[in-house]
């Protein structure tokens, strides 16, 4: 059977045609721009504190990176502890760790309280050591998680890994059991429908072209501009992650949007399945140019990575197959002659810094730079904006931190240095 370059997870998924709202609202609180999960998790809690909300989504809800992902619900930052530390200081990470736990517990309570059928399951992620390095390291990471951070990490020596693992390439590896796993397309159509639920105004194939401030009877509000028209908000959101636009061009100027692919085997036999991840984790490695792997809940093999930096294009989806398959075998020879049929990519908002951030930008909120950790990130940055909004006190340790915009050549809509960037994470992972 020729590959299906397509996502896997949406096959199992269906959204009724026409469910959505046919017309925009011309008056409305809070005007949310993007329709994954950090704008429907918005959505859904402003809508259940009475707050009058709509969502604009260009495409379909959930088309951008929240239905394409691995699915890995993920624990701590993206940098290293030591790094952040040097950064921002112990007590500003002890606060941004503690957040990135809450993050997962938000995801939970969520499907829990609104019943999403999208198999989230707490079976914890595995990093594993592409080097004797890395390995060594390990035990350091974990002293100082439990340190600071009152957080278990478990180091796997190597002569243990295959009780984690049935690859014999790594060095060791570090687990941490309060990561999960959940089929994302599940997750973000329910987050949709819980949204509406609630109250909330979804407005499908609707982009926005343009926001500007206007002054109404001394109120300061929002003119948003859209493919359907136009309507009127006493606040807007930014939720576009990686596929902000023009539109928008103060927050797209800070987003380097990088692209990542997945291929899915066919149905494993359950007794491979068992061998490759006897613990079904979420796993990466430890590599700058990683590969990131798990189960599907059907039991294919999912296997993801950089296969290219650009944001995803038909010739770089095609071309991707064949690059993550090598990966696959590399790590699990056992997959040879295995069949891959599904082949996609997506595109992850990164930020110079590696951090995410959320704040005000020209007067509007936003959440963004989640790079792989959105899942439960953008889930709960969602969530504290419209607390925010609805006046919470603000207790998000990323609002406040320095915002450094990308450079030319990396942002939005003018990608060309890009495989400079690549080429520079492959030559890091030569020499580091
Ligand atoms: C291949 C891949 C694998 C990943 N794996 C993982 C993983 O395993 N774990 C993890 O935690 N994270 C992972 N991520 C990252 C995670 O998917 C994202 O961080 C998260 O989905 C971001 O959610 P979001 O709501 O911010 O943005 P998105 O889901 O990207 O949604 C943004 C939406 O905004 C819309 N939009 C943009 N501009 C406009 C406009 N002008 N008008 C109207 N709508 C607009 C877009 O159409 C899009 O639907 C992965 C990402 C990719 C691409």
């Amino acid at each position: 059977m020729p590959i299906k370059e397509k996502n896997y997870w949406l096959e199992s998924v269906t959204t009724p045609a026409g469910r959505f709202e046919r017309d925009l609202p011309s008056n409305i609180d809070v005007a949310v721009i993007g329709g994954g999960y950090c704008g429907l998790s918005a959505a859904r809690t402003l809508a259940k504190r009475g707050v009058s909300v709509a969502v604009l989504e260009a495409k379909t809800f959930g088309w951008g990176a929240s239905s394409r992902n691995g699915g890995m619900v993920l624990t701590g930052m993206k940098l290293p502890a030591p790094t952040l530390i040097r950064r921002y200081g112990v007590e500003t990470v002890r606060k941004m760790y503690a957040a990135s736990l809450e993050t997962i517990d938000c995801v939970e309570q969520i499907v829990r309280e609104e019943k999403i059928d999208c198999n989230f399951s707490r079976c914890g992620r595995l990093e594993v050591a592409c080097k004797q390095a890395h390995f060594d390291g390990y035990e350091d990471t974990a002293a100082l998680a439990k340190r600071e951070f009152h957080h278990e990490l478990r180091i796997i020596p190597k002569k243990e890994l295959r009780s984690e693992i049935g690859s014999d390439i790594y060095f060791g590896g570090m687990v941490d059991e309060t990561s999960a796993g959940l089929n994302p397309a599940r997750y973000v159509a329910g987050l949709a429908l819980a949204a509406q639920r609630a109250g909330a105004r979804l407005c499908d194939h609707t982009r926005v072209t343009s926001v500007e401030p206007e002054t109404n009877n001394h109120a300061r509000k929002f003119r948003v501009r859209t493919s359907k028209g136009a309507l009127t908000a006493r606040e807007v959101i930014l939720a576009s992650g990686a596929y902000t636009t023009e539109a928008t061009p103060a927050l797209r100027k800070k987003i380097i949007p990088i692209g990542s692919y997945i291929i899915a085997t066919e149905v494993l036999p359950a007794d491979l399945a068992h061998e490759l991840s006897p613990r079904n984790r979420m796993i990466y490695d430890s590599k700058h140019f990683l590969y990131y792997y798990r189960l599907t809940p059907d039991n294919r093999m999912l296997f993801g990575g950089r296969a290219a930096f650009f944001p995803e294009t038909e010739n770089t989806v095609r071309q991707s197959a064949e690059i993550l398959r090598q990966g696959m075998v590399d790590v699990y020879p056992q997959l040879l002659d295995t069949k891959v049929e599904f082949v996609w990519g997506g595109t992850l908002d990164f930020t110079l810094d590696v951090m995410p951030h959320a704040g005000k930008i020209d007067g509007m909120y936003f959440a963004a730079g989640f790079a792989g950790h959105g899942v439960a990130a953008a889930t709960w940055f969602g969530a504290k904006l419209a607390g925010l909004i609805c006046g919470e006190p603000n207790d998000i340790p990323f609002d406040g931190i320095r915002f450094p915009s990308a450079p030319f050549g990396l942002r939005s809509g003018n990608t060309w240095a890009l495989p400079f960037a690549g080429a520079w994470y492959r030559i890091l992972d030569l020499f580091t």
